[in-house]
């Protein structure tokens, strides 16, 4: 049986695997962090067409995980102007919608999806770099334990290892100008959102939250940041310092902005947002790339780990169905780069409308609720959310 080398053991390296051993292939994954943290980063938009490629696995992650359904988003100017309405996705013929989950939970069912199938994970192993051998290919790890398999699929995220080692001249990721700052807050008495997120186009700063039932509120603001900043920044500002420096940023916004910030609980998480418009290779030999390794989304489309969802399934269908592995590959890129190369570009014009100038704003004000009617609808964003993808179709190479 075919032995396929999964490097990470992020949502991308989990759907690979299960997706793999569908396709009847033997998949081992290897993740660099010691043990697995279930409370790993905030919370994502698992968007309806991540859904339904996870489904095409006869995964039900919006069931199994402990989602907040949110099929619709309401825009607010910061003057507490409302803006409009979009929809966050499609309803599924079961009439799941697009959910809202923790980071951290996602990645917990799916890895307990993983252990039922009865994959292997292994913790602790970074991949230093690989060689390719005789009919396959060895993983050198930076323990220096070392194991051979016929494939290795880099899902190692937007700071690939295997990226670099495939292909030195690979464009680094463009930082977007901006910071991803979020986290939770309690107590702040706000009614629940109830099927919906609500997303603030600050004076300064961009908003996004939602209550849920319990009255638990996920938030996260993106500032305006010129300069890339560096992790050991970003380590060395403490909770109390963000609420400060956010309360700050959304002065002269809609209050409930404030009092959200002013209920924070626990740890504040900030991320500088990357992207990866193109990489101009994807695989070589017995080695290719999913997910973030290879086309990064910045988050403002809520795309990237659904991305990843989707190119892992169709990656096992062309391993299942093509005569051999480089067919295979060339396979799976034809049908992968251009809507997630469009995805990314798509995602970056909304990153760009968040860090509007003075002048741009009254503007972007003034013209949203009638571009928010013309091109906001379902229709134009069925390209995207209406993505199905059946099992059971054979590939053609
Ligand atoms: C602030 C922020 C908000 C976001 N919000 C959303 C959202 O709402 N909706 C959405 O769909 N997407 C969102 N995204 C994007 C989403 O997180 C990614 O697109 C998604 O996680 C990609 O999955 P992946 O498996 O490719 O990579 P990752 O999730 O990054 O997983 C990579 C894994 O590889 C491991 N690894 C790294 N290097 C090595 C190595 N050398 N050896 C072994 N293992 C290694 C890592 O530890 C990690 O476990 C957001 C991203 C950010 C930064």
């Amino acid at each position: 049986m075919t032995r396929a080398l999964i490097i990470g053991a992020g949502v991308g390296g989990l759907t690979t695997a299960i997706a793999l051993r569908r396709a009847g292939i033997e998949p081992v994954i290897y993740e660099a962090y010691d043990e697995p943290d279930d409370y790993v980063g905030l919370f994502l938009n698992t968007a309806s067409n991540g859904l339904d490629a996870l489904r095409a696995l006869d995964v039900d992650i919006a069931r199994r995980a402990d989602g907040f359904p949110i099929p619709r988003m309401i825009m607010w100017s910061g003057t507490g102007k409302r803006l409009g309405e979009v929809a966050n996705g499609t309803t599924l013929p079961d009439g799941t919608v697009s959910v809202c989950v923790r980071r951290g939970e996602l990645q917990k069912q799916l890895r307990a999806t993983v252990r039922d199938a009865g994959i292997a994970i292994e913790f602790g192993k970074r991949l230093d770099s690989y060689r390719n051998v005789t009919g396959g290919v060895t993983a050198r790890f930076t323990d220096g334990t070392e194991v051979t398999g016929d494939l290795l699929i880099g899902a190692d995220g937007i700071h690939s290892r295997t990226r670099r080692l495939l292909d030195p001249h690979a464009p680094a990721p463009r930082f977007t100008g901006l910071l991803s700052v979020g986290g939770f807050s309690r107590g702040t008495g706000l009614e629940p959102t109830t099927n919906t997120q609500h997303f603030v186009f600050g004076k300064r700063a961009f908003f996004g939250y939602l209550v849920r039932e319990s009255g638990e509120t996920y938030w996260f603001a993106n500032l305006h940041r010129p300069d890339e900043p560096n992790r050991q920044e970003l380590a060395g500002v403490t909770p109390g310092q963000w609420r400060q420096h956010m309360l700050d940023q959304f002065a002269d916004d809609m209050p409930v902005v404030r009092h959200i910030l002013n209920n924070l609980v626990g740890e504040v998480g900030a991320y500088p947002v990357y992207d990866i418009p193109t990489s101009p290779i994807w695989h070589s030999g017995p080695v290719a790339l999913i997910g973030d390794a290879v086309h990064a989304t910045s988050p403002s489309a809520g795309q990237g780990a659904s991305m990843a969802m989707e190119d892992a399934v169709v990656l096992a269908q062309c391993l299942r169905d093509a005569p051999d592995t480089t067919t295979a590959y060339t396979t799976y890129e034809r049908l992968r780069r251009p809507r997630v190369e469009k995805v990314v570009a798509y995602s970056k014009t909304l990153s760009n409308s968040k860090t509007a100038g003075p002048v741009a704003r009254v503007f972007r004000d003034l013209m949203m609720p009638v571009a928010l009617k013309l091109f906001a609808s379902p229709k134009s964003h069925a390209w995207m959310y209406d993505h199905h993808i059946d099992w059971n179709h054979r590939i053609a190479a």
